[in-house]
């Protein structure tokens, strides 16, 4: 399945067809100017934080994308999305003519700074990193900053170091806020008297994505939680209670195992379960379907992974959000291309994401709701899944 996956995924006509931009509703805005390239290195990020690089577009030579080698460092392949903007990203980087030097690293913050370290030393002229932890890659980026190697951060912010030059990403709250809404609808919170039962699962606390995605589901619920239409019986509310290692399947499963069999061993229904991705959603469902016996929840999700769709076409996952990594890896692809020619870099949102250091001028991409109303839209008619890779 994986092959016929990879297969849809990569096919050259759909990467052409994607290499014309990222989502279509985001805004492009006034982007910040380009680090100023060298002569033999890729651009420089400042000296103050590159954010606010103030260099313009006419100092910077047009680099060549010939022979410019770019490092891809991604976190596991264990989580099918990784593997997709791993490839995608592979693939859109050479047809635009780089060298790619992909990493994975096994969800080990060792081995992917290891990794980094190679690319800087193997000459990349541009780092594009999805980190496994956030605050733990300041040492080897001050490295590649003396090196004047920009670096994009891919799909999750890197945390308190100034080396980071942009980052591109989906609009991480907006994931929160959509998974929130659609419990919010589906229990017709307005109208409805309640009470209802809710549990939440949310992601890795090194991951800053986490974070964003538990606010913007929160900022919905709260006021129905304040209101005791919404409860959260078991009381596990606060993020740190409610992360998942790792964003790991058994640790969501372990923990939703203790928590059907102490909380709801009365028979009482769970009526919703928040989960912020796949992963963790796929674990819930495996705990609740060993466990449990009341009617089943409302489950969100995010990725649109393989499993999940089918077990949203199964009726045990509610929603996903879709995630198009192709469009991701184009934007990306498109800042590498702009940085190394110091073009005005490309990118729609400069004030949300501060990683400690300021703002990192950011390219939101827009997720998407998918239910069982219209994955088929989303995912086949796109050619992201055929109809087999779903059976
Ligand atoms: C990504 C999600 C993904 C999660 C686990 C997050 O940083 O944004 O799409 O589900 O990591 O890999």
């Amino acid at each position: 399945m994986k092959k016929k996956l990879l297969g849809a995924v990569l096919s050259v006509a759909m990467v052409a067809t994607l290499l014309a931009g990222c989502g279509g509703t985001a805004a492009t805005t006034e982007a910040p100017a380009a680090p100023a390239a060298t002569e033999e290195a890729a651009p420089a990020a400042t000296e103050e934080a590159a954010p606010a690089a103030e260099e313009t577009a006419e100092e910077a030579p047009a680099a060549p994308a010939g022979g410019m080698k770019v490092g891809v460092a991604m976190p596991t392949k264990d989580l099918q999305r990784w593997n997709q903007d791993g490839s995608n990203m592979e693939e859109q980087l050479k047809a635009a003519g780089y060298e790619v030097d992909l990493q994975y690293a096994s969800n080990d913050v060792q081995t992917q700074v290891s990794q980094i370290e190679n690319m800087i030393n193997n000459g990349c002229g541009v780092l594009v990193i999805a980190s496994i932890e956030g605050d733990s890659l300041g040492t080897v980026l001050a490295t590649a900053k003396e090196k004047n190697i920009p670096v994009i951060a891919y799909d999750r912010l890197i945390m308190n170091t100034d080396a980071v030059s942009y980052y591109a990403t989906f609009d991480n709250y907006m994931v929160g806020t959509k998974q929130g809404e659609y419990i919010r609808d589906q229990l017709k919170l307005d109208t409805e008297a309640g009470p209802f039962n809710l549990e939440i699962t949310t992601g890795d606390p090194g991951d800053n994505n986490a974070r964003y995605f538990y606010q913007g589901a929160i900022d919905v619920l709260q006021p129905y939680i304040d209101e005791g239409k919404l409860v959260v019986k078991s009381g596990q509310i606060d993020f740190d209670t409610v992360a998942t290692a790792s964003w790991s399947s058994e640790n969501a499963q372990s923990r939703a195992e203790n928590i059907v069999s102490s909380t709801y061993a009365d028979g009482s229904n769970i009526d919703a379960w928040l989960c912020s991705n796949d992963s963790t959603a796929q674990g819930v469902v495996a705990a609740l379907d060993a466990n449990y016996n009341g009617e089943w929840p409302i489950i969100t999700g995010q990725d649109c992974d393989v499993v999940s769709v089918q077990n949203m076409i199964a009726g045990k996952q509610s929603m996903s959000i879709f995630k198009d990594t192709r469009t991701l890896a184009s934007q990306v692809v498109k800042m590498v291309g702009q940085i190394l020619s110091g073009e005005t870099v490309d990118v729609n949102d400069t004030k949300t994401y501060d990683n400690g250091t300021g703002v990192i001028p950011s390219y939101l991409c827009e997720p998407v709701f998918a239910d069982i109303n219209n994955y088929k839209e989303l995912l086949i008619d796109s050619g992201y899944y055929t109809e087999d890779d779903l059976k």
